[in-house]
Formats: C-alpha cells, structure tokens, sequence
C-alpha cells in the first residue's frame, strides 16, 4: 500500500476514534444534563400542578367538611323527622350551597336512604328530597361503599355523559359521637381545572392524577380515567399498570407513592419506560384529596439526542476538512518531493542526469533526504563523466593504435583498408577518382642482413618520413606490411598521381639514406606501381592492379616508376 491512503486510512480512524470519545462523552455529559435538569423541571411541575389543582379543591373540601360537621345538619340527620330541625337543616343547606364552588349540595341519610340535593339553578328548591337510595341499586353503591369503609372523606370522579363534564366528588361521613348518620358534600365542575393541568400542551409533558390505589383519576387521554373508582373491585381499576411498558417501573413508581405517604412535600423523580421511550416521571402527594400527581417527561423529545447530531456533523466535516488538510500537506511535503526524487533516480539510473532536484523540496528529512542523494548524484555523475571521459580517451587511443604501424607511425594495413573503404564509397556517391601508389624498398632483405635488423627499421622510418614530408594534407600513407607502403591520394587525373609517384621515387633515391654502424652511407630506394581507379571499382582489384604496377617496376630493374596498364 502506497503512503498516502496509508496515512489517510490512518487520520480517518484517529478522527473517527475521537469523534466516538467525543460523541458518548457529550452524549454522557447531555443525559447527565437532561436528568439533572429534568429532576428540577419535574419537580416543579408537579408541585406546579399540584396546587392549581388542589386550591379550588381544598376550599371545596373545607366547605364540605363544614358542611357535614354543621350541628344543623347533624341534629336533622338523627331526627330526620323532626320539622323544626328540617326546616333549620334545609336553610343550613341552602347556605352553603350558594357558598360551593358548583352551587350544589347533596347529602345522602344512612337511616332513611333519603338523597337531598339541590344545584346552581335552585331547580329543586322546596323539594330537596330527591330520592331514596337502596343498597340493591348498582347506581347508589358508591354511598354504602363509602359508609362501610367508614372512610371520613372521600373524593372521587365521576364523568358526566351526558353535560360532557368530569365531576370530582367530594363526600364527607356525617358523623355524630361513634355514629355515620349519612354523607355530604358537593360535587365541583373539574372539566376547566383538569383541562388546565391535563390538557397541557406542551410537547413531552404528561400530567396525570391517580388516586391512592393508583387508580387514574385525570388523564388528557379519557380512555384511561378508571371512572367510579370506589365501585370497582381492584382487577377493573385502570390504573398506572397501563402506563408502563415495564414492571420495575410500575413498582418503583408505587414505592414513590409510598414513599410520599410518609414525607408529603417532596417530589420524587424516577427514570421510566413508556412505549419504548425514556421518560422522566415526577410524582407529588395531594394528602387532602389522597391523590398523586404525576407528571411525566419524554426526555427524548424534549432534548432530543438528535439535538446533539451537530456534533458528530461537525466532527464529519472536521475529518473531510482533516483528510483534505492532510492530504495536501503530505502532498507537498513529502509526496510530491518522493515522485520527484524517485524521478531523478530512475533517471540516474538510465545514465541522464536531470538538474530537476532544484533546492528548496521537501522540508525537514525530506529535505534533507534529497539534499543528499542530490549531493550523491552530482558526485556519481562526475565519477561517471570522469570515467566515460578517460574511457572514451583510452578507447580512441587503442582505436589509433590498432590502426596504426608502432614502428613507422603511419597508418597500418587496417587503418588503411579503413581510409580506402571509406573512400571508394565517397568516389562512388561523388564520381571522383583514387589514385594508389604501391612502394616496395629495394632490396630491403640486403639491408637487414648486412647491417642488422636494426638498420633495417631505421631504413624503414626513413622513408616513411620522406613519404609523409611529400603528400598533402588529404592524402594518406600506410606502411601495408613488411617494406611496403601505400599511398592514397585524390588525384584530379592519372598524370597527376603519376607524377606524385615518379616524385617520390626520385626523391627517396636521391636523399634517403641511413648510415651503417662503420659510418657508411647507406642509400635507399623504392619501386613504384601507380593505379589511377575510377569510381565504382572495388578494393580488391585496385590494389591487384597497384601490384601489378609495383611488380612491374621491380622487373624493370627496381628504382623504377610504373603506372598500371590495363590489359597487359
Ligand atoms: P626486392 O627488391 O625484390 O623487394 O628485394 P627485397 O630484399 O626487398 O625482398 P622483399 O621485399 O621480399 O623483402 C622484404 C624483407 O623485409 C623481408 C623481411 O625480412 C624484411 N622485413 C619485413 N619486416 C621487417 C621489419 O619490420 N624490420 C626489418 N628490419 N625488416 C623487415
Ligand atoms: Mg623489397
């Protein structure tokens, strides 16, 4: 794997590994929050709540307890019979109901069965005495239940069908000594109060009230109001069961209520499970109508976690902007500057030196790096210039040598058989001519057997330097072998190369000359044969014909000049 997905691969978990630390501690950090937030927001709430509710209730239930205690009312109730007490009750009555919240009373006779009521319109004034009650009757069990739990007060809801209006209650044991004459009291109108706590509309806040059974008393949603609660027997209540998906959180809200019991102004907050969601429940003791109050927050909407998603938008941006970063950063500073280098090796490698490393690439140890190898090249390229330089000198030095007769200096047979192709193939392309002059010394075996071998290479060097001293520039000489040479010479025409020959020959006899050891004077000569060739012939038959001339000149007596003659 190449560096940069390897470092990008790299940042990517580091960022995502921090943004997971940073997601659950935030996330942490926001449930710590919310449930301490919550705990405040709940309790105030339920105590909030708790008071609306209560306050028209405990005048009402002030009143009622008044009302039963009344002496009138007590006197009446064991003499129900007796007119003067009747009439002083029924005043007493008509009192307090102008002074109830509803404007109406009741008040049920436990001798008799007798129910009087009269309401806010005084429908039934003068006939108070609305019914009799019968234990056999479904409808009247709420007042034999009442009287034989002997409870003093009791509170509870009952809807209204037919006004469309929930009413609370509010039935107080009329009592004299150890004796339940009856039970009176008033009922109050909680559709408005119940809406106001209840119908709440602010989004994940539930308040409900449930009376000391758990039994739901107020409600926002009326399918969970357990109506008529003291009739019921305990398996028909509905109660907070049907709130809570979980068992654990029923129980731990029935131990708050127990736990209120006992310290009645607090507020006790529990973490619950309803319909799958976390919700915070507050529950406050209404010790005068022997109810709770329970309010109930869905924390996930009102601080919904997904509040905190910024975060982790946040942290996704913070990784692209990291890579994009990092990415460009790596390019520059060690990327970019590698290809480069790897580059410039690579070149370095096929034997061309690129001056592309130019200063200032990279920083730090790539710097550095390159800086060094940029240090190594320059001294590999001039070692290697250096060397190539003294190759390309030696080998030209062997190529001369190879091509050139150690003794004499002048060119050897190779060198040339060399010049003349190159030669041939320029007459060729330019219709020119070339003209051969083949030289043989005289008699050159006398030389070395008289006067040494020695003498003889003397001879031989003598006239090669008088051969030399006689041609132009672009005329050639070789010594061909043994105490021959050839000359090659662009001559315009045959006279002319003629001439150069006969030249030559004149020369060598009259001036070249070696001395013996003794100090004699040893003279030199040569034969000449002359070929003048035209354009297009091959090698081989010029020098054949330049032979021929030589030998020509040697039978004519040596010290002879001969140009070729074709066809003898
Ligand atoms: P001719 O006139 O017919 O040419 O008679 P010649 O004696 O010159 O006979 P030839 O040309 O055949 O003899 C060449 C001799 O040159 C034979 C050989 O011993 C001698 N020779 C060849 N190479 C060298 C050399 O490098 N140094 C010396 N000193 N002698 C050489
Ligand atoms: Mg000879």
């Amino acid at each position: 794997m190449n560096l940069r997905p390897r470092f990008l691969l790299l940042t990517s978990l580091l960022v995502i590994a921090s943004a997971a630390a940073a997601w659950v501690a935030s996330r942490q950090l926001a449930e710590h929050i919310v449930a301490q937030w919550g705990g405040r927001y709940v309790e105030k709430q339920a105590l909030y709540d708790r008071s609306r509710l209560l306050q028209p209730i405990v005048r009402e239930i002030a009143l009622s307890r008044q009302f039963a205690g009344s002496r009138e009312i007590r006197d009446w109730a064991r003499n129900p019979n007796d007119p003067t007490m009747a009439r002083r009750a029924l005043a007493e009555m008509e009192n307090f109901r102008l002074n109830f919240a509803d404007r109406s009373y009741f008040i049920a006779l436990l001798a008799s069965g007798r129910y009087y009521h009269n309401n806010a319109q005084n429908e039934f004034a003068g006939r108070q005495y609305r019914y009799t009650l019968a234990p056999s009757k479904p409808e009247d069990h709420w007042f034999y239940d009442i009287v034989r739990q002997q409870r003093d007060i009791h509170i509870n809801v009952n809807p209204d069908v037919n006004l469309h209006v929930t009413k609370l209650w509010v039935d107080v044991l009329v009592r004299d000594g150890g004796d339940i004459l009856g039970v009176a009291g008033t009922g109050l109108d909680l559709t408005a109060l119940i809406h106001a706590v209840v119908d709440q509309t602010q989004p994940g806040v539930t308040s409900l009230f449930v009376d000391h059974n758990g039994a739901i008393q107020a409600h926002r949603d009326q399918r969970l109001i357990d109506f008529a609660s003291i009739s019921k027997t305990a398996k028909e209540h509905k109660t907070l069961d049907l709130l809570f998906d979980r068992r654990e959180d029923r129980d731990a809200i029935y131990a708050a209520m127990k736990e209120l019991e006992r310290v009645k102004t607090t507020v006790v907050s529990r973490f619950v499970e309803i319909k799958g969601k976390r919700h915070l429940a507050g529950v406050a003791y209404l010790p005068e109508i022997d109810w709770y109050e329970i309010t109930l927050l869905d924390l996930d909407e009102l601080v919904p976690l997904s509040s905190f998603s910024g975060i982790l938008l946040v942290y996704g941006l913070t990784l692209l902007a990291a890579l994009g970063l990092f990415n460009l950063a790596l390019n520059r500073v060690v990327l970019r500057p590698l290809r480069r280098l790897e580059y410039a090796m690579d070149e370095l490698e096929r034997g061309q030196y690129s001056e592309m490393l130019g200063g200032g690439e990279g920083q730090g140890e790539v710097a550095r790096l390159i800086e060094h190898f940029r240090r190594m090249a320059r001294t590999q390229w001039s070692a290697r210039q250096n060397l190539e330089g003294k190759v390309r000198e030696r080998t030209e030095a062997l190529d001369r040598l190879a091509k050139t007769d150690a003794l004499t200096e002048l060119l050897n047979r190779r060198g040339m058989t060399e010049r003349l192709a190159a030669e041939i193939s320029r007459s060729r392309r330019e219709q020119g001519h070339i003209g051969l002059l083949w030289l043989d010394i005289d008699l050159f075996k006398e030389v070395n057997d008289r006067y040494g071998h020695a003498k003889g290479d003397e001879a031989l060097m003598a006239v090669a330097e008088l051969i030399r001293s006689l041609l132009r520039p672009y005329d050639s000489v070789a010594r061909w072998g043994g105490d021959e040479y050839l000359v090659l010479t662009q001559a315009s025409d045959a006279n002319d190369l003629n001439s150069l020959g006969e030249r030559i020959r004149s020369a060598i006899a009259a001036t070249c000359h070696i001395e013996s050891e003794a100090g004699a004077r040893i003279s030199l000569s040569v034969s000449v044969g002359a070929y003048f060739a035209d354009s297009g012939e091959d090698m081989e038959s010029m020098l054949q014909c330049a032979d021929k001339a030589l030998y020509e000149a040697k039978a004519a007596g040596r010290n002879c000049f001969r140009a070729y003659r074709g066809g003898e």
